[in-house]
């Protein structure tokens, strides 16, 4: 037998070195004191970092150099380099290529809108729940993102609302967890970053906690555990059918949590925190766009949800290879129409970045 290409033997890859968005405060104040460094240089690195959402230590200019220079070898390793920025709509949208420092591609887009601008981040490299009709599902999971890089994408976002990369300077207000991966995977991490994001400066970025929407295929015991967080973020649930027998073959973690208990535990969770939770729906012709489908799904979110809930229709953005598309106009309409007739909020999501390959299950990292 032949052996095998060394690609096959390459090491696991791991996570990036510690970083500054890793720590808490306490840590980050302990690991400066280790440098045998003046303890308020932990509270000036927060500050930059945070507060004015630059990891470039040449800027932090209030740190004498020898010991800026320490600092940052330590806890400043570079952790996500740009590959490339591609925008579209009047570059209103911009998708950006990120390496991390083990060569792993991931992804992030920010949308600018009149009134607000959101970022759209990975929480994993890849993504292990293998749903048919989303691109980053066909590649399989190849890491989890440690805390700081998913709080980094979200600081190199708002920097550039800020320095007007995207037009007029603005700031940034919203983030979703709807780019590569499936964040309640990654828990620990990701409810680490959401705090990072929503504390106020300089312990974080200072975004609202409402306005950050982490989505899941729903895993149940996550979504219970997320219950009792107590943050006020938004859920979302990416359902796309409402029958379990579809439902285990568009998402195939269905198998293991079925569509009632899905919606039983998003529920619990509009209770404790008063919040409307999101439904996604896909849109995909000739599979999930039927009248009686709409029907379903509206009396069933009526059922478990009652007015905490509102559903978002994602017209299907076709992968490569894919044999799918999205439903068309007159269809999608109706299919609107008969969710709301049985008393439930439905509305389309517009699609931003289609030609960049930058819209909802399109981010593939292919560099
Ligand atoms: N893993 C999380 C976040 C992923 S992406 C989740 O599944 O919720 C965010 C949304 O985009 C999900 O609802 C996902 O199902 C949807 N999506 C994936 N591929 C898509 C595609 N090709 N067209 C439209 N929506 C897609």
């Amino acid at each position: 037998m032949t052996s095998l290409p060394l690609v096959f033997s390459a090491p696991k890859r791991g996570l990036p070195p510690k970083h500054l968005a890793d720590y808490t405060e306490q840590e980050l104040k302990d690991a400066v004191a280790e440098l045998g460094e003046k303890p308020f240089r932990a509270s000036q690195l927060r500050n930059h970092y945070y507060g004015r959402l630059t990891a470039d230590p040449q800027q932090m200019t209030d740190i004498p150099a020898g010991s800026r220079d320490k600092l940052a070898e330590k806890l400043l390793p570079p952790l996500l380099s740009t590959v490339k920025h591609l925008a579209c709509d009047d570059g209103w949208t911009r998708k950006t290529l990120w390496k991390a420092h083990d060569g792993t591609l991931i992804e992030s887009v920010l949308m600018r809108y009149p009134d607000r601008a959101t970022v759209c981040i990975s929480s994993q490299a890849g993504c292990g729940m293998a749903c048919p009709f989303c691109a980053t599902g066909q590649g399989g999971l190849q890491r989890n993102l440690s805390t700081a890089e998913i709080v980094d994408q979200v600081r190199s976002a708002a920097a550039a609302m800020r320095d007007g990369d995207l037009g007029e300077p603005g700031r940034l207000s919203n983030v979703v967890f709807m780019g590569m991966g499936e964040p309640l995977a990654n828990y620990k991490r990701v409810i680490d970053a959401v705090r990072k994001i929503t504390d106020p400066a300089p312990n974080g970025i200072g975004l609202s906690q409402r306005n950050i929407t982490v989505s899941t295929v729903g895993l149940v015991p996550a979504i219970r555990k997320l219950t009792e967080e107590d943050l006020s973020v938004t859920l979302a649930v990416s359902l796309h059918t409402p029958d379990d027998e579809l439902r285990d073959t568009l998402v195939p973690v269905n198998t293991r949590w079925k569509v009632a208990e899905v919606l039983e535990a998003a529920r619990g969770y509009a209770d404790k925190t008063g919040r409307r939770v999101s439904i996604e729906y896909a849109l995909i012709r000739d599979i999930n766009d039927h009248g009686w489908r709409a029907d379903l799904l509206g009396k069933l979110l009526r059922k478990h949800l009652g007015q905490f809930v509102h559903v978002n229709l994602i017209p299907l953005n076709p992968t490569p290879g894919s044999k799918w598309d999205a439903s068309p106009k007159p269809v999608e309409r109706e299919f609107v129409r008969r969710v709301q007739a049985q008393g439930v909020a439905c509305t389309v999501r517009d699609t931003r970045g289609q030609e960049i390959a930058a819209a909802c299950g399109q981010l593939a990292a292919e560099g």
